[in-house]
Formats: structure tokens, sequence, C-alpha cells
């Protein structure tokens, strides 16, 4: 055991039983993310791995306090969205992020920053109509109403991602169906075993 540079990646994965990694949900208003992020961590944590859900609630009270809804805001917010699940993956942490994050250059720059195989982007792929039938939080109204300003996909531009993990159709599948989904590419993609 290298004991040089303390104790490593490889080391707290081992202890884990499985690799850290970032999955991250992209997708509108409503299409899904939190409730996928939130599902899938239970059976994680049933299962006895690390995880943790990084989402808008957390960051934007905190970390990301300073920002609002500007493209140049959304953006550096999901820099240090990246930058925080990075931390948690490089600590042997499934981190299930859960954010619009509307713009693929942003997601494709927290790609870029973690080592390959790390950032498995999932698409919550659901209709406007759907999403906004659905409205949970009641921003959809509001957004119509001019009340809110810069909302993803009515008064913002959402770009879908061009080459996803995995995509799933919210507004077809079940709940229970697109955990399956996701907790099948962490299997596939060798998340849920230990380091070689
Ligand atoms: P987001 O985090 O993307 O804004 P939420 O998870 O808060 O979305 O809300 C999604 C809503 O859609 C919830 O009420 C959830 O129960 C419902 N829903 C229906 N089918 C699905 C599905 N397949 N995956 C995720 N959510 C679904």
């Amino acid at each position: 055991m290298d004991t040089s540079k303390g104790i490593g990646r490889q080391q707290r994965e081992t202890r884990n039983g499985h690799r850290g990694a970032v999955v991250w949900f992209t997708g509108l208003s409503g299409a899904g993310k939190t409730t996928l992020a939130h599902a899938v961590q239970e059976r994680l944590f049933e299962a006895g791995c690390q995880s943790y859900v990084l989402d808008g609630d957390n960051l934007r009270q905190g970390l990301c306090s300073d920002l609002g809804f500007s493209a140049q805001d959304r953006s550096e917010n999901i820099r240090r969205a990246g930058e925080t699940a990075g931390l948690l993956a490089d600590a042997g942490i499934i981190v299930l992020a859960a954010f619009i994050s509307p713009f693929n250059a942003d997601r494709d720059r927290v790609r870029a920053r973690l080592p390959a195989g790390d950032f498995i982007e999932v698409h919550c792929d659901c209709p406007l109509a759907v999403c906004e039938q659905r409205d949970v939080k009641g921003l959809y109204r509001r957004a119509r109403a001019g009340e809110v300003a810069q909302f993803t996909a009515i008064s913002s531009p959402y770009e879908a991602p061009l080459h996803p993990e995995l995509s799933l159709d919210t507004s077809r599948l079940g709940i229970a169906d697109c955990v399956e989904q996701v907790l099948a590419r962490l299997r596939g993609g060798g998340v849920l075993a230990p380091p070689r």
C-alpha cells in the first residue's frame, strides 16, 4: 500500500466495495430528476453503497447563494456543482446530481473535468407539455404568467444531451422502471463493483 500521498481513491473504493461516480440527471423542471435521484439513492443505500444527492436545493442555498438564473450564473452554478460532485466521487461516493443544467457546453465541461467513465449523463426526457401538466412546484404557471424570468423551456433554452449514457422517457416509463435502468447502467459500467 502506497501511503506516501495519504489515503487514495482506490483504497476508499476498495473499502466501499464500489467505485465513485457522478450520475448526472438533466432535463426540464418536472422531468423527474429529483424523484429519480432520491429513488436510486434509496436502492443504493439499501445495498450498502455510499451515495449522495446533490441538487439545486442544497447548493443554491449555500455554495451558490450568490448566483441567479442568467446564462452566465447558470453556467457557474453547474461548474461549482460539477466540482463538488467530482470531489465527492473522488471520496468514493456515488453522486446523484439533479440539475436542469440546460446547456450542453456546461455539462460537457463537467464531464471533461472528471476522470474518464466517472460522468454518467442521464437525460430525463419528458415533453414540455407533460412537465407543465405535472407542474410539481407551480413554477410553469408562474412562468407563463410572466412571474418567473428566464424559466427553462418557456423563456430560456434547454439543450438536450447529444450522447447521454442513458435516456429515459419519464412520460412513458414508470419511476420503478427508470430506477432499474439507472442501476443496470451502474452495474454494466462497473460502478457497483470494487476497483480491480
Ligand atoms: P425535477 O426534479 O426534474 O424538477 P421532480 O422529480 O421534482 O422533477 O418531479 C417529477 C414528477 O413526475 C414527480 O411528481 C414524479 O412523481 C412524477 N413522475 C412520473 N413518472 C416519473 C418517472 N418515470 N420518473 C420520475 N418522475 C416521474
